[in-house]
């Protein structure tokens, strides 16, 4: 028997629709550096995202799925380059602006993009890229900076408030189909090439609704929201869709992302909320260490892409500043988890749940399965590769993407699963704690050592900045961790200090017999620790490295 209801296709236009008219008061904040940052109502981000829609359709002649991509910073622009993009049909192309430039071409001619709309301060690393992509009709420049580099494009420059100035602000909207493209965003291919994953409406819909539960960041109109995770990177977390689902304001640090003007920022407008990898939490808590600022705004932080130390969590909760574990991937759009702890705890014993990677929300399903391809139970200690499914979790990637050596069945699982490459336990209630990357666990005789418990437990030694550990080969074991520290200013520990430190949470087999001190840890384009830097480093012989 069929159902007797409605069925109204989940589109961003809705949400465009939406938050342009029911939250119309709403706000887009932009950080500026000067004194007064740009403010844009909800209602004046819908109208500028209904002009760039025409000026894309009738200047640039954008149709059907042609690919627009974006090179910005998070700010009211990209926003609206955000809602006009897929609303229109077209799908968005968002550009991690940190890729090696290599990459960024590679990525663009796979699209087939045929227009970027580049923040003017971008344009010097846009500039010296255009001579090898072909598929580049458009540039459009937002915001200040230097157009000069771009005299000589054989693509034709556009300014942005030019281009859609004056244009209609009604657009005779498509009834979209919802599984159809809307977005799309390449995974920051440590191996390989990279690999698109492409978004569809009715996924971005879900996952924005998703993000807008309780038991996920659950905001209201009351609320303003801190982006930092780049618009760039799987669509920052979700956010600037699930805003405008519910009025949420927003309140987008251009590209002032260090941590002195992010304090201030924090100070001046008031976030209740904020969302950013682990790095920027470490960096920020170090520069109101130093000049103190009042952060006391932000009630909840939901932090992720990388595991969060738990002495970061701790130092935030002595702040009154609640950080919210989640984890997530492009393939994920990106939410798989978040840690709100189970009902009737005490602070005490809320801790091991906090600290964890989380709960599935109903959206996704995950199995953990076994070294020998077994299904494992959730029983808290059985650790095994982490496979989710759900309604915005990707099923393939874009085009054939991937390399000549990238095999599908490594990232899909027959029955339509996708295999995360993250290793982990999960307890019952399916709360998830993940040990490692598949291919950063360290392998030493047979057992397994979490080189994530090793940095977690280092870097809460007192003196201790930053620390990564990876795997190295070792003659009797197979392999062995080797512990790379950043020392703080004017530390003191030794080597042997911090292995008998570290023996106070580690069983002694797990306890690196190699350790370098380094000046800081490499990190990938969105921030995270890049240990396939630090092997190579070690291989070359290019870290000193101590026995102890
Ligand atoms: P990306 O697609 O660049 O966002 O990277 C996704 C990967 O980041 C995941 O597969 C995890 O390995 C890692 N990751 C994301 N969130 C967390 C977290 N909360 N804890 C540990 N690792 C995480």
């Amino acid at each position: 028997m069929l159902s007797t209801m409605q069925d109204i296709p989940l589109t961003v236009t809705k949400i465009l629709r939406h938050g342009m008219t029911i939250h119309g008061k709403s706000q887009v904040t932009t950080w500026t550096g000067e004194s007064e940052p740009q403010r844009r109502t909800f209602a004046e981000v819908g109208g500028r995202a209904t002009q760039l829609a025409n000026a894309l359709r009738d200047q640039l002649g954008v149709d059907a799925d042609q690919r627009v991509a974006t090179l910005m910073w998070n700010n009211s622009e990209h926003v609206e380059a955000y809602l006009a993009i897929p609303s229109m049909g077209a799908v968005l192309h968002t550009l991690n602006l940190r890729l090696p430039p290599e990459q960024l071409v590679w990525i663009v001619n796979h699209a087939a993009d045929r227009v970027v709309i580049v923040n003017g301060s971008l344009i010097p690393l846009l500039a010296p890229l255009l001579p090898h992509l072909p598929t580049l009709e458009h540039i459009v420049v937002a915001g200040q900076g230097d157009r000069s580099p771009l005299a000589e494009a054989a693509a034709q420059v556009h300014e942005y408030e030019e281009l859609i100035a004056d244009r209609p602000t009604t657009f005779d909207w498509p009834e979209l189909d919802e599984r159809t493209a809307a977005a799309l965003c390449y995974t920051s291919g440590t191996t390989g090439d990279p690999k698109g994953v492409v978004y569809s409406h009715r996924s971005i819909y879900l996952h924005s609704m998703q993000v807008n539960m309780t038991e996920a960041m659950g905001l209201t109109d009351r609320d303003t929201t801190l982006v930092v995770v780049p618009q760039f990177h799987v669509n920052a977390w979700g956010l600037p869709h699930a805003t405008f689902m519910t009025g949420i304001n927003m309140l987008m640090p251009d590209r002032f992302l260090q941590p002195a003007p992010l304090a201030e920022m924090i100070e001046k407008e008031r976030p209740t909320h904020a969302a950013a990898v682990p790095t920027i939490w470490q960096g920020l808590l170090a520069e109101i260490t130093a000049k103190p600022r009042d952060i006391s705004s932000m009630k909840q932080v939901t932090i992720g892409g990388s595991a969060c130390p738990p002495a970061l969590m701790e130092a935030y909760d002595r702040l009154g500043v609640r950080l919210c574990h989640a984890w997530g991937m492009t393939e994920t759009s990106p939410l798989g988890t978040m840690s709100h702890p189970p009902a009737g705890l005490t602070p005490e014993e809320e801790w091991p749940y906090r600290i964890s990677q989380g709960r599935f929300p109903v959206g996704v399903e995950a199995r953990l399965i076994g070294p020998a391809g077994d299904l494992l139970p959730w029983d808290g200690t059985s650790a095994g590769e982490l496979e989710v499914r759900g309604p915005w979790i990707a099923g393939a990637y874009y085009g054939g993407a991937g390399g000549e050596d990238f095999k599908p069945e490594d990232k899909f699982s027959e029955d339509g699963w996708l295999k995360t490459g993250d290793v982990g336990v999960i307890a019952p209630g399916g709360y998830l704690t993940l040990t490692d990357r598949a291919k950063d666990v360290i392998k030493s005789g047979g057992e397994w050592i979490s080189s994530v418990e090793l940095e977690n437990a280092l870097m809460a030694h007192p003196e201790v900045a930053e620390a990564a550990v990876v795997a190295v080969p070792d003659e009797k074991w197979g392999e062995r961790p080797l512990a790379t520290v950043v020392l703080k200013e004017g530390a003191t520990a030794g080597y042997a200090e911090l292995k008998e430190f570290l023996a106070e949470s580690v069983p002694k087999w797990q306890l690196p017999e190699r350790w370098a001190v380094i000046a800081a840890v490499p990190k990938t384009s969105v921030g995270k620790f890049d240990k396939k830097v630090i092997r190579r480093q070690y291989a070359d012989g290019a870290l000193d490295v101590s026995e102890a």
